[in-house]
């Protein structure tokens, strides 16, 4: 018995080290480290996707007990549907993104996925459900290629540079003395923030996943390459449910609602031409993006 039980147990130890390793690089965007794991519940069970609706329902969180950052949340996501968010930068637009994904536990209130509170569902898979294009991409001290694969490792090689080429990367890594071999990361080639970003999105192409989180996907990019990235964004978001957390407006004027966040609460919501109309926040800060052409 004992013999037996060695190697199995072996085994199990590999499967679980690879397993964690593929939802590490989704980890980092949630910084846990300083914080407690989240555990799944005793009886968890997989989060059923009927629909691929997203609630959040009366949902405060803080970070600290000095500090609320969230207080009191609500809005759905219908099926499908594209809504975003924006705000200036620290009124919790990143932190709705956190939670969605269960690096976090809200403080109170729920978040629902088809009617599921994501705290009686298994972690893996919820993210497995979920790609997210995170506002600071970590890379492996791994080839490029591989670094692209992780989106979906059972992806053929065609696969990855459909994705690559998708995110505007292919020609610039077959530019490179190595191509697809080159080593990026911290004892590798060094990529710039836009370079990083689009790694990201590319792992997100290969992903396919059914709900989407893009927490300013475009952001490093400058407005050649976003034009182009964001074509294949709205590609994925078709037929999706996605959040879209964006720092210019231009780029989510096309969501089915915007929320306007300030100091952890909605303060409007409506489409593009309704805000307009609405004359507050949300069309102050449209007209001061339209006289800033990059920021
Ligand atoms: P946004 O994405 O809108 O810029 P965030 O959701 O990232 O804002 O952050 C909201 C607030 O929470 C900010 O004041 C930020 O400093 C704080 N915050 C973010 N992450 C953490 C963390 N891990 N620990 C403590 N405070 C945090
Ligand atoms: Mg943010």
């Amino acid at each position: 018995l004992i013999q037996l039980f060695i190697p199995l147990n072996a085994l199990g130890f590999v499967y679980r080290e690879i397993r964690q390793s593929l939802v590490n690089v989704e980890r980092l965007f949630g910084l846990l480290e300083e914080h407690p794991a989240i555990e799944d519940a005793p009886y968890a069970q997989a989060l059923h996707l009927t629909q691929g609706e997203i609630a959040f329902h009366d949902v405060h969180f803080s970070y600290n007990p000095d500090r609320t950052i969230l207080k009191g949340v609500s809005f759905t996501i219908p099926a499908g549907h594209k809504v975003a968010v924006v705000g200036a930068s620290g009124a919790g637009k990143s932190t709705l993104a956190r939670l969605l994904f269960r690096f976090f536990d809200v403080s109170s209130g729920h978040i629902s996925i088809d009617g599921q509170d994501i705290r009686q569902v298994t972690q893996d898979s919820l993210r497995n459900l979920i790609g997210v294009v995170p506002q600071d991409t970590v890379l492996f001290n791994d080839s490029i290629y591989n670094n692209l694969a992780y989106g979906r490792p059972s992806a053929s090689q065609e696969e990855v540079e459909h994705a690559a080429r998708q995110a505007n990367l292919h020609d610039f890594i077959i530019s490179l003395p190595e191509g697809y071999k080159t080593k990026v990361g911290e004892r590798g080639l060094k990529l710039s923030g836009g370079e990083k970003q689009r790694v990201a999105i590319a792992r997100v192409l290969l992903k396919n996943p059914p709900l989407l989180i893009l927490d300013e996907a475009t952001s490093a990019l400058d407005s050649i390459s976003e034009h182009i990235i964001l074509d294949a964004l709205n590609e994925v978001s078709r037929q999706r449910t996605t959040l879209v957390i964006a720092h210019r407006l231009s780029t989510v004027s096309d969501a089915d609602t915007i929320l306007v966040m300030e100091q952890g609460e909605i303060i409007e919501s409506g489409s593009h031409n309704a805000l307009l109309a609405l004359n507050g926040y949300y069309a102050k800060l449209w007209q001061q993006q339209q006289h800033t052409t990059k920021t």
